[in-house]
C-alpha cells in the first residue's frame, strides 16, 4: 500500500490523480488533500478518500469545511497555512508527493516533500524553473525518487537509457526533442494577436488544464519553462533542447541517441498517462486512458516554434543561459503577467513585453540557497507590477 500527499487536489492535475486512485483502492491511501481555498470540491474528495488530513491555504475555507466535515462525521482533521502544506509533504507514513500546486506557491511544500526524501511526482514545474539547483540538491541529499509528471518530461524519461544516470556524456544521447502543441493561437496572425481574449486562451485544442497553464500554452511560455525543467531534470544544455511544434500532441516528446536511433512516447493527450506512470512506477497500471487510435489519428505534423509570435519561448531560452536568478524572475514576472491578463489588465501580447521588461531591469545573481530565489522572486514580483502599469490596456 502506497500513502499519498496530493497537493492541489482540487485541479486539473489533483482530480485526474483521483481519478487513477481511485482505480487502485487496494494499491494508494490518501493520506492528505490540499487546496487554496476550494471548499466544495474539498469537502466532497474528503467524504469520498477519508484522508487523515485536508490543508486549505485560506484560514476562512478552512473554518468553513471543518464545520462541514463534523457535521457529517468525517475524522479528517482540517489544517491550514503554508505550514501544514509542509507538514503534510513530509509526514513519516507518507510515502508520496504529488506537487501539483499551481505557480511559485508550489515551491515550499515540495521542497519539504525533497527535504524528507518522499517519492515525488513532480507536476509543478515552477519548482524547478524557480529554484532548480536548490531542489535537485535537496532531492540528491536526501535520495529522493523523483518523477516527472509534466506529459513531455514523462516521456523523456521513458525514452532516455535505462538507468541514465544524469549525464548525457556517454550515454550515447545527442539531443532531447521537447514537443509542443503550438497551443490555441498556432495558426494565429501577430495582427490577431493583439485582440485575442482570456477565454480564446484558455481554450486549448488538445488538452483541459488550470487557467495558468493554459495562458503559458498560448504564448509558448509553457514549452520555455519547461525547456528550463527539461535541463535540471536531465542536466541537458539550453542547446541540446530542441523544440518541435507537433499539433496533434501525440508524440509526447523524443530522445534523439548519437546512431541515428531517435526514441519517442506516443499516447491520448491525458494526464492521467503519466500519472499512473509515476503511481506505479516501475510497474504498469491501468490510467483509463482509451487505447490510441492510430487510424483515426492518421497523420502526425512537425514544424519550427515562430519565436516572432512566440517571443516567451525565446524569453526563456535567454533566462537559462543567463542562469542564476534568472528563471527565477522570469517565472515571477510571467505570473505577475499572467494574472494581469487573465484580469483583462493588459493584453495578451504585452505578457511578453512585461516579462522582457523585467529581465532587462533585474541584475542577475548567483544563487547559493533558497534565501536568493526568494528574495529574487519577490523582488521581479515588484518590478512586474510596475511594468503591468506601463502595459495597461
Ligand atoms: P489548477 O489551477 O487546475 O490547480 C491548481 C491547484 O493548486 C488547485 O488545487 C488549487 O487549489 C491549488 N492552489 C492554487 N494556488 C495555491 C496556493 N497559493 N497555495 C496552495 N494551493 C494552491 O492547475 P493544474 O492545471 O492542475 O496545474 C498544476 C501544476 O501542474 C502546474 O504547475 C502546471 O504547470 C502543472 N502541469 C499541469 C498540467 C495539466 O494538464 N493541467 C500538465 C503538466 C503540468
Ligand atoms: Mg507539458
Amino acid at each position: 500500500m502506497q500513502s499519498l500527499t496530493i497537493l492541489g487536489s482540487t485541479g486539473s492535475i489533483g482530480t485526474s490523480t483521483l481519478d487513477v486512485v481511485a482505480r487502485h483502492s487496494d494499491r494508494y491511501r490518501v493520506v492528505a488533500l490540499t487546496a487554496n481555498k476550494q471548499v466544495d470540491l474539498l469537502y466532497r474528495q474528503c467524504i469520498r478518500f477519508s484522508p487523515s488530513y485536508a490543508v486549505l491555504l485560506d484560514d476562512e475555507a478552512a473554518l468553513q469545511l471543518r464545520d462541514m466535515l463534523n457535521e457529517a462525521g468525517s475524522k479528517t482533521q482540517v489544517l491550514c497555512g503554508v505550514d501544514a502544506l509542509e507538514t503534510v509533504s513530509s509526514l513519516p507514513e507518507v510515502d508520496t508527493v504529488m506537487a501539483a500546486i499551481v505557480g511559485a506557491a508550489g515551491l515550499r511544500p515540495t521542497l519539504a516533500a525533497a527535504k524528507s526524501g518522499k517519492k515525488i511526482l513532480l507536476a509543478n514545474k515552477e519548482t524547478l524553473v524557480l529554484a532548480g539547483n536548490v531542489f535537485m540538491d535537496a532531492v540528491r541529499k536526501s535520495g529522493s525518487a523523483l518523477l516527472p509528471i509534466d506529459s513531455e518530461h514523462n516521456a523523456i524519461f521513458q525514452a532516455l537509457p535505462h538507468g541514465y544516470s544524469g549525464d548525457m556524456t556517454g550515454s550515447g544521447v545527442s539531443r532531447i526533442l521537447l514537443t509542443a502543441s503550438g497551443g490555441p493561437f498556432r495558426m494565429t496572425s501577430l495582427d490577431d494577436l493583439q485582440r485575442v481574449t482570456p477565454d480564446e486562451a484558455c481554450a486549448h485544442p488538445n488538452w483541459t488544464m488550470g487557467r495558468k497553464i493554459s495562458v503559458d500554452s498560448a504564448s509558448m511560455m509553457n514549452k520555455g519553462l519547461e525547456v528550463i525543467e527539461a535541463h535540471w531534470l536531465f542536466n541537458v544544455d539550453a542547446g541540446d533542447i530542441q523544440v518541435v511544434v507537433h499539433p496533434q500532441s501525440v508524440i509526447h516528446s523524443l530522445v534523439e541517441y548519437i546512431d541515428g536511433s531517435v526514441i519517442a512516447q506516443l499516447g491520448n493527450p491525458d494526464m492521467r498517462t503519466p500519472i499512473a506512470y509515476g503511481l506505479a512506477y516501475p510497474e504498469r497500471i491501468d490510467s483509463g486512458v482509451a487505447s490510441l487510435d492510430l487510424f483515426k489519428i492518421a497523420r502526425l505534423d512537425f514544424a519550427e516554434p515562430d519565436f516572432d509570435r512566440f517571443p516567451c519561448l525565446m524569453l526563456a531560452y535567454e533566462a537559462l543561459r543567463a542562469a542564476g536568478t534568472a528563471p527565477a524572475a522570469l517565472n515571477a514576472a510571467n505570473e505577475v503577467a499572467v494574472a494581469a491578463f487573465l484580469n483583462h489588465e493588459i493584453s495578451f501580447l504585452s505578457i511578453a513585453r512585461v516579462i522582457e521588461s523585467v529581465l532587462g531591469l533585474m541584475a542577475v545573481h548567483d544563487v547559493a540557497g533558497l534565501e536568493d530565489v526568494l528574495e529574487a522572486d519577490s523582488e521581479a514580483r515588484s518590478v512586474a507590477t510596475q511594468q503591468v502599469k506601463r502595459f495597461r490596456l
